[in-house]
């Protein structure tokens, strides 16, 4: 494919970009570990590395109120310049260039007192913000252009100014968080009044040759938000006060429409960043489930933006832009949408990582490319699963010649189960990314082949067992009973269910096939024009917030569900942070019935015979599928260490409670880099 729109430089008059890709701001919580800057430079180093043009960092607050959190970075102090200068030389030693973000997050702070344009709590902050007096916002203004003034010192090619997501400046712009009557309320007008302050005195301290973006919010998706009109006026003002660059943020954080997670078709949001591209002459970037080389060079040479902003699927693969660039985009490790390792460890407390690379912010833990130190090795490893791919993939780019087995026809083990779930398409795409390098390292992949300790002999200098799992089966009365299916047959499409369905078991597993369930059928990657429908989205922006009049319009189930668990807690409660609400909302507009705390007695004829606190019930069902959780398939470990074959076990087949994909890439990672 032609990538020649994406690979263009972008002339800002005082400065170029190299190419239209840009790694967007991600908030990686590195600032809180020991040698934070060492880790930044590394991290921010390997992706200027890859190719991006432009890096723009994670938030930094100009003031103690703006932090995210406690102890979150702020950047006000001069001492601070040569830890900073660490990264964005590094940064520009590898040919790219980077912002600083600047974050006032406005009663989205994790502190003991936020502060907000007024006392509305948020939704997802119940602490009632302190109103800022005006005194106190002429004085975070001073504090923009300050840290502003700083960044240039440091090194930095530029500021973001962050004012989008629903943080300070966005609620300083809506009536739903913006109720004051002086100066800085009432009219639109007034309401623009500090982000543009902002911007002009930022300018005047940084002068004409230093970038200032601005990330404005294309589309807000909550109650009481801004209309498109709304959001072109203030565009057209903020070009007018000299900002370079109009960054494009997606929706608040208290939102209830997803914006980023995996079932958000690519590039959903095109309609309003091309709203705000046609309404301005400086640059808009695109940003929000852009995670294709394909997808982002559609966007660009369309002109619905002139840049794509890609925070997480730089997370995936650091040399992003330079695989484009060089031709080899089937070697691209997709960001899948997940999540898991990106915003839901942000938002408990963890450092950022990435499911399909671990290595993601533990730059410093996980060198690129260990090269072998001994002489290579002849290795087998039986289970072509995320750990036995991972492992393959590891082993053969070091240098050993890898021999990978597997009983099925096809590469991926249950990566291939979760791909056929609704919205789940992406894992496509780490399949691919496998398939890819498992032929670029030369790994001999044995398919159709269930290994024994015969196939095996003594051919191998070491033999690695990856074997996965095996679902449990629940100790129940009539457990054998014709209505009871496997989550793997039902997924493979061996088992077909009747019209009303009991799910035994509330894990991922247990959702993922209430999702498949209610869709009656695997539905392919999801469609941009249905998905805006069904979650509500006013796509002609008229409305306030842009969300349709008549809400969200779920489609009606194709089976009716319910799903029970034992633990007496809500359901649910184990899944995803930031993707888990999501599964929730779907299945509630769907109708389908949540149990805890139930204990299974027996299944008959009749059904699900089940008690909650005592009380004997009957749940009449056509099918029960069990979702029950995993045990270890560790039974050709025991047979080739019987024999005397010394192995190691990675993934399920090591560990089946608590892991996930992500567990078992990074074993297959350790291991692989370990031989
Ligand atoms: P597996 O993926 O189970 O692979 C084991 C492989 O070993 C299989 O290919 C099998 O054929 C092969 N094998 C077994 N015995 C032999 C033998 N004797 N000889 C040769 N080959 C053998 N995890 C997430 O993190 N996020 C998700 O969103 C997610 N969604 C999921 C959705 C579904 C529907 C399912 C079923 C799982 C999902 N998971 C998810 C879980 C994730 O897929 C597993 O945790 C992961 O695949 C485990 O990896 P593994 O390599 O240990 O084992
Ligand atoms: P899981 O999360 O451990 O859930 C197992 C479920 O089965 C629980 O609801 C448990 O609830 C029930 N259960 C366990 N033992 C049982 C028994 N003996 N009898 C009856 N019920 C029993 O595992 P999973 O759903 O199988 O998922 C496997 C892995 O894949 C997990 O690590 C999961 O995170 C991952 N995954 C992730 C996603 C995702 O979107 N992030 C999606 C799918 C899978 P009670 O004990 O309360 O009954
Ligand atoms: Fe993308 Fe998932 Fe990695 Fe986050 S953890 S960057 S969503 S693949």
């Amino acid at each position: 494919m032609n990538f020649d729109p994406l690979l263009q430089p972008l002339d800002l008059g005082f400065t170029t970009l190299k190419n239209r890709i840009m790694m967007g701001s991600m908030h990686s919580r590195m600032e809180l570990l020991d040698r934070p800057y060492e880790r930044l430079a590394a991290f921010y180093g390997e992706r200027a590395k890859g190719g991006a043009s432009l890096i723009v960092t994670g938030g930094y607050s100009p003031n103690e109120s703006g932090v995210i959190e406690t102890g979150a970075p702020v950047f006000d102090n001069e001492d601070e310049l040569p830890e900073h200068q660490l990264v964005t030389d590094r940064v520009h030693a590898e040919g790219g260039k980077i912002l600083i973000q600047l974050l006032h997050t406005g009663r989205n702070a994790k502190i003991p007192q936020p502060v907000g344009a007024s006392d509305i709590p948020s939704r997802i902050n119940p602490c009632t913000p302190h109103i800022l007096t005006s005194d106190e916002i002429e004085q975070t203004i001073e504090d923009f252009a300050h840290s502003a003034a700083l960044a240039k010192k440091a090194g930095y090619d530029g500021v973001e100014i962050m004012a989008s997501e629903g943080y300070l400046l966005n609620q300083m712009l809506v009536e739903r968080t913006n109720n004051r009557s002086d100066q800085w309320g009432g009219s639109y007008e007034n309401r623009m009044r500090m982000p543009l302050e902002i911007v002009r005195k930022v300018k005047a301290a940084v002068g004409d040759d230093f970038i200032v973006m601005y990330r404005i919010s294309a589309i807000d998706l909550v109650e009481d938000g801004a209309t498109g009109a709304e959001i072109i006026e203030l565009a057209q003002a903020l070009e007018a006060a000299g900002v370079t660059l109009l960054n494009t943020g997606i929706g608040w954080h208290e939102a209830r429409i997803p914006t980023i997670a995996y079932m958000v078709p690519r590039a959903a949001w095109r309609f309003a960043i091309r709203h705000l591209s046609e309404a301005v002459n400086i640059p808009v970037i695109a940003s929000n489930r852009i995670n294709t080389p394909e997808v982002a060079n559609d966007i660009v040479a369309s002109g619905d933006a002139a840049m794509v902003s890609m925070a997480r699927p730089m997370l995936a693969d650091p040399h992003f832009a330079n695989k484009v660039a060089e031709d080899r985009s089937e070697e691209i490790n997709t960001c899948i949408g997940c999540n898991q390792a990106c915003l839901d460890f942000i938002f408990t407390g963890r450092v950022t990582s990435c499911l399909v690379n671990p290595r993601a912010g533990r730059e410093l833990e996980f060198a690129e490319n260990v090269s072998l130190q001994g002489d290579s090795k002849s290795i087998a490893i039986i289970g072509a699963g995320p750990a036995g791919l991972s492992a393959a993939c590891t082993a053969a780019e070091r240098g050993h010649k890898v021999t990978l087995f597997d009983a099925s026809s096809e590469i991926g083990g249950q990566l291939n189960l979760a791909k056929i779930v609704p919205d789940k398409t992406e894992f496509y795409e780490f399949i691919r990314y496998f398939k890819t390098h498992l032929d670029k390292y030369g790994v001999d992949v044995q398919l159709n082949s269930t290994v024994d300790a015969a196939t095996l002999g003594n051919n191998f200098d070491e033999v690695i067992v990856a074997t996965g799992i095996v679902p449990r089966i629940p100790d129940i009365d009539g457990i054998d009973h014709p209505s009871v299916i496997s989550y793997l047959d039902l997924l493979s499409g061996k088992a077909t269910p009747g019209k009303r369905v009991a799910i035994l078991g509330a894990g991922g597993i247990g959702f993922d096939v209430a999702v498949l369930l209610t869709h009656g059928k695997s539905t392919g990657a999801p469609d941009t024009e249905t998905f805006l429908q069904k979650w509500g989205v006013d796509t002609t922006m008229t409305t306030p917030g842009c969300l349709a009049a008549s809400g969200p319009q779920f489609p009606p189930p194709a089976h009716e569900i319910t799903m029970l668990q034992r633990k007496p807690k809500s359901l649910g409660r184990g899944l995803g942070l930031t993707s888990g609400w999501v599964l929730r909302a779907e299945l509630d507009a769907a109708g389908v019935k949540m149990v805890p705390g139930a204990t299974y007695q027996k299944i008959d004829d009749a059904g699900l015979h089940y008690s909650i606190d005592g009380e004997d019930k009957l749940l009449e069902v056509d099918s029960i599928v069990l979702c029950t959780g995993q045990d270890s398939n560790n039974a050709l470990y025991q047979q080739l260490t019987s024999a005397g074959i010394a192995c190691k076990l990675i993934g399920g087949a090591s560990e089946a409670k608590e892991l996930d994909a992500l567990a078992a890439v990074s074993q297959g990672l350790q291991i692989g880099g370990s031989l």
